[in-house]
Order: structure tokens, then C-alpha cells, then sequence
């Protein structure tokens, strides 16, 4: 066993689709081509946007796919103790604070002002957590395995939202506190996620976290130039071995390793065990942005 962990963590509001089956891939063979592990989140922090039954069919699709996780599953609706007390020790640090500015008052500006920071602008009102932006690690600097360096500068991040107006944890706090909870020690996911990093490096930083490196990949885009996404109506991964096969040989390419012709129609396993023999993530072209 090596020192690797890698993670799926996919949002449960609605099926996998080809853009998810790249993230899930990816990081599935960089884990496996490492010998390490490879774990399973529902990121089920918004109920309201999770409907019922969507983290069942991702886990039979991944299953379809021969996507076999170590461990038992971390659900995020369970964590919310663990998140609570990250925000406790942000507040400690006078890194968090509450804040009860609505968007609308806000809107002329590109980011948060940060009004609230010393001090909430208007009482009785309901409220949310911000990061300090200002306050911690800066420049936020990070090397990303495909991308190379990433420098960002804190003045054009904005506050973040912790925690929402309506209780709800927001996805930077859960990402960081379960990243370091499950012990993962590579990020492998989606282009669109990589300006939210900056947020995660500080929030590492502050809590004294270890910090995984990290491994963007380019986005999927649909023949309008659409990335692939639940709300483009993206179809949904089958189930059905006949179909899984050749999607799974689309993928496969669709990261640059070049999956020989004759495996469009082998099964599973056997594409499988030959990309992770094969897994080469310096040929994924980064400025590529496909069409599926
Ligand atoms: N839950 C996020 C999503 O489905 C991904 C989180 C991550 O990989 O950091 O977009």
C-alpha cells in the first residue's frame, strides 16, 4: 500500500452523466495506477437539491462501470458536527464571521465587500458565515499536476459563504473538513471546480490541514460548446453492460490514453486493468475541451 488516496465525491442531484464518468474515471486509475486507494462521498449537503434516489443510481452506474470503491461511503448529511466545529475554529481565529448582507445589496460589486466583516451592517436579520479572505494565507499558490501553477490573489476571491442564511453548510467547509477526514492525498475533478481551490488551500492552511495535491482535468463540452452538465440535460450513464462498454472506450479516450480499437466492445475489467496498466495523466491535453 502506498501513501495514495484518491476520492469521488459527486453531488447526488441527479445521475452521472459522461462528464462525471471523466471525473470518476480519472481518479479512479490515478489512484489504482498508484496502488492506492480509492473512496467514495455522496456530497449530500443540500437536500433540497438531491432528490430522492439519485445517490442509489450513482452507485449502481459507478458499479456498472466497474468503479469499485474501498471502504464504506461518507455521507455528507452526516457530518454535520465535524463542519460545525471547523467553523468554531475559524471564528476562533477571527478567520469566519456572520453576515447578513443579501445579494441584492451587494450587486453592483464583482465580490462580497466584505461589509460585515467587522461587525454585522444590520441586526435581527438572518445571517451567514464568511471566510476572511483577507486575513489568511495569501497569495494562495499551488501547483496543479496538469495546469502547473496556480497563484491567486485573495483581493479577487471574496468572502466565501461558510454557512448558509438556511442552516445549510456550503461545499467549500464540507470539501475541506471530509478531504482531510478520509485522509485523501490527491484531488483529481473538473476544470470548473479549480476556482474554487483557492478557498480550499485557505481553509487548509487555516485549519492546519494537510494540504492534497491536485489534479484538474479539462471540461466535457456537448456539441453547443455546453459543458456537460445535469441542467444541459447531459444524458444519464446506462447501467446496461452492452452500452457501458463503448462509453467506457469513449472515456478512455476522451482522457487521451488512446484505448486500442479492438477494446470498444471487451468488458469491463479488461478495459479497465489495461488503463490502469496504461494510465498516463501527461497526455491529457489540457487546453482540450471536447466534444462528446
Ligand atoms: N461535489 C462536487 C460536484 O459534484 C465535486 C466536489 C469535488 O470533487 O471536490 O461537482
Amino acid at each position: 500500500m502506498t501513501g495514495y488516496r484518491g476520492r469521488f465525491a459527486p453531488t447526488p442531484s441527479g445521475a452521472l452523466h459522461f462528464g462525471s464518468l471523466i471525473a470518476a474515471l480519472a481518479s479512479f486509475l490515478d489512484a489504482r495506477r498508484a496502488e492506492g486507494e480509492w473512496l467514495l462521498r455522496i456530497e449530500d449537503i443540500d437536500p433540497p437539491r438531491c432528490p430522492s434516489g439519485a445517490a442509489d443510481t450513482i452507485l449502481r452506474q459507478l458499479e456498472a462501470f466497474g468503479l469499485h470503491w474501498d471502504g464504506p461511503v461518507l455521507w455528507q448529511h452526516s457530518r454535520d458536527p465535524a463542519y460545525a466545529a471547523a467553523l468554531e475554529r475559524l471564528e476562533a481565529l477571527g478567520l469566519a464571521y456572520p453576515c447578513s448582507c443579501s445579494r441584492k445589496q451587494w450587486r453592483e460589486y464583482p465580490i462580497y465587500p466584505g461589509w460585515c466583516r467587522e461587525g454585522l451592517r444590520e441586526r435581527g436579520k438572518p445571517t451567514a458565515w464568511r471566510l476572511r479572505s483577507d486575513l489568511g494565507l495569501r497569495p494562495v499558490v499551488w501547483q496543479d499536476r496538469l495546469f502547473g501553477e496556480q497563484r491567486f490573489d485573495p483581493a479577487d476571491l471574496g468572502d466565501v459563504v461558510l454557512k448558509r442564511k438556511d442552516g445549510l453548510w456550503a461545499y467549500q467547509v464540507a470539501v475541506v473538513v471530509d478531504d482531510a477526514e478520509q485522509g485523501i492525498s490527491d484531488v483529481v475533478r473538473g476544470y470548473d471546480l479549480l476556482d474554487n481551490t483557492p478557498w480550499q488551500r485557505q481553509l487548509q492552511h487555516a485549519l492546519r490541514l494537510p494540504e492534497p495535491r491536485y489534479l484538474h482535468l479539462p471540461l466535457i463540452t456537448n456539441r453547443d460548446g455546453q459543458k456537460l452538465s445535469k441542467q444541459n440535460l447531459a444524458p444519464a450513464l446506462p447501467c446496461d453492460d452492452r452500452a457501458v462498454r463503448p462509453l467506457l472506450h469513449r472515456a478512455l479516450a476522451a482522457l487521451d490514453q488512446a484505448p486500442p480499437d479492438e477494446f470498444r466492445m471487451a468488458p469491463v475489467q479488461e478495459q479497465l486493468a489495461w488503463a490502469i496498466d496504461h494510465w498516463e495523466p501527461n497526455r491529457i491535453r489540457p487546453e482540450a475541451h471536447r466534444q462528446e
